[in-house]
């Protein structure tokens, strides 16, 4: 049997209102998505998961919520203008174009955007030069430098004088506000700036679902420290980060850390690793945590001739404080979690019987209903009960509410989207106040009174 598990990934989103292709009526764009209703919720959850995490559970962070678009300068001063490039080369025959990098696996990739070195930058060409394209076997151009900023222009004028970009990361948002946030709050090194936010890139090569998009979400935290500690806080956030996608249900076995060899390092960076994801697509990178040392607010201090510098008041100290950057994407993250969560099981489980069903194996906290109500007929003696549980539990979580078809049909489409819980109101709950849950994972049912259920999901929660 071929088994596509992206591709059903991608119909099992577009079916169940999780994901559809951007513009679909117009024949889409190919690099860009919309959440569902359905989907919205899940990435909600997702963000919401990595704010309680690092801001919300901790002293040493605050948040922020900087513009997209930034004075232009941003750039000069980040280098992103002059090197946020990528190599491309574009078939003469069919026209495709790729990155050149890709084609040429055996050579790494600069994950930071920073200029490569001339040498590198010779072998990839001289390696492209000697390629055909490998969709039709067609003469390649000769490699170009392509710059993934998306240029735009403030204001009604369209000069080079009103030239700005959407921002390419969010990263740069914090680094300006480091003094704004730092005075605010009054908090002393070592603390963390996070932000979560969209970011845009004009990727040569978007593709394979959402993991490579245009259009994106970005979860940052700039982490500042002492310079002689900044190794030691770069290790605790490759922990911490690795394991909150444990935490949130990913096994440990599809993820990993991927320390950079020396010649991905971008020039400034001290050191950077990923965790990385075996994605359908193979291991690839989910997050990448680097020390950025002073770079960034050196760089920002030089371009904008504004003093960054922080004042320690126990050594009486001044200095540049080093960066820590563990860099996650939104939308990455949830493919991950929509990969690892995927289970199809042939010959289903026997309640609805179909061939084959979908369980969606998502965390709890990450689940986009948390439970559904269904209510075992129309009929509206019994719906009304149920839909006055309905209510009552919407008050504290995303719910939904199902009465049409079997029971099992109901269970089974529950499954797909991930709710945990789903809640059966019978004959019997006119009776006896009562209603049966069933377990997503286990099937197992348990009689729970109705005025208690909305004490016992809140209580799975906060295990979970
Ligand atoms: P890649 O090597 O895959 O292009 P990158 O190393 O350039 O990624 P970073 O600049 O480190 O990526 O961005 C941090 C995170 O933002 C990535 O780990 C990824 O999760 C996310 N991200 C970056 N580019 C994209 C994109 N085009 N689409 C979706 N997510 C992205």
């Amino acid at each position: 049997m071929s088994y596509n598990k992206m591709e059903n990934i991608v119909n099992l989103c577009k079916r169940r209102g999780i994901i559809f292709p951007s513009s679909e009526i117009y024949g889409g764009i190919g690099s860009t998505w919309d959440y569902g209703p359905v989907g919205v919720l899940l990435k909600n959850n997702v963000k919401a998961a990595w704010w309680k995490a690092v801001v919300q559970e901790r002293d040493d962070m605050v948040g922020l919520d900087a513009a997209i678009l930034m004075a232009p300068q941003v750039w000069e001063a980040s280098g992103h203008v002059s090197s946020f490039n990528d190599p491309m080369v574009d078939c003469k025959k069919c026209k495709h174009r790729f990155r050149a990098d890709h084609l040429v696996e055996s050579m790494a990739k600069d994950e930071d955007g920073a200029a490569r070195t001339t040498e590198e930058l010779k072998s990839l060409e001289l390696a492209v030069a000697a390629m055909a394209c490998p969709d039709c076997g067609g003469e390649l151009t000769p490699m170009k430098q392509f710059n993934l900023m998306f240029k735009t222009h403030m204001g009604p004028v369209e000069e080079s004088a009103a030239v700005t970009y959407f921002r390419p990361e969010t990263a740069q948002g914090i680094f300006v506000n480091f003094k704004n946030v730092q005075m605010a709050t009054r908090k002393k090194v070592p603390f963390g700036i996070a932000q979560i936010g969209k970011s845009f890139r004009n990727e040569i090569t978007p593709g394979n679902f959402i993991f490579r998009t245009r259009e994106f979400e970005q979860m940052e935290i700039e982490f500042f420290t002492r310079p002689e500690e900044a190794q030691q806080w770069h290790e605790y956030w490759l922990n911490e980060r690795f394991n909150w996608y444990v935490n949130l249900g990913i096994k440990k076995e599809n993820l990993r850390l991927r320390p950079h060899d020396c010649d991905e390092l971008a020039h400034y960076a001290k050191g950077c690793s990923d965790v990385e994801y075996l994605f359908p697509i193979g291991w690839s990178e989910l997050e990448g945590i680097a020390n950025r040392a002073d770079y960034d607010l050196n760089q920002h201090i030089k371009f904008s001739g504004k003093d960054l510098s922080y004042f320690d008041e126990a050594t009486n100290e001044r200095f540049v404080p080093w960066v820590i950057e563990p860099s996650g994407g939104v939308d990455r993250g949830l493919l991950a979690f929509l990969c690892d969560a995927y289970e199809e099981i042939e010959g289903g489980r026997g309640e609805a019987g179909a061939e084959s069903e979908v369980v969606l194996r998502l965390h709890p906290r990450l689940a986009p209903y948390k439970a559904a109500v269904l209510p075992l007929s129309k009929k509206e003696h019994l719906a009304s009960v149920a839909q006055d549980l309905y209510k009552d539990l919407r008050k504290g979580f995303s719910v939904d509410y199902d009465e049409a078809r079997s029971i099992g049909r109901r269970y089974r489409r529950q499954d797909e989207v991930g709710t945990p819980w789903c809640i059966t109101v019978d004959f019997d709950s006119l009776e006896d106040q009562a209603a049966t849950i069933r377990d997503r994972d286990t099937m197992e049912q348990v009689r729970i009174p109705m005025a208690n259920i909305k004490r016992w999901i809140q209580d799975k929660l906060d295990a979970s």
